[in-house]
């Protein structure tokens, strides 16, 4: 398991895969599995809210 870049709760990588998107049990971050060998996540990027013009 690793822990949430953001909160530093603990992020148990069970079933996870890379590039998976899942959010946070504890403040909700969306957070992607970078690699699970040694597990590590890191915030996903956000697609909303960039369409600009
Ligand atoms: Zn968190």
């Amino acid at each position: 398991m690793t822990n949430c870049p953001e909160c530093e709760a603990t992020v148990p990588n069970h079933d996870k895969i890379p590039g998976e998107v899942f959010p946070c049990i504890d403040c909700g971050t969306e957070l992607e599995v970078l690699k699970t060998d040694p597990f590590a996540v890191q915030p996903a990027p956000k697609e909303a809210e960039d369409w600009g013009e």
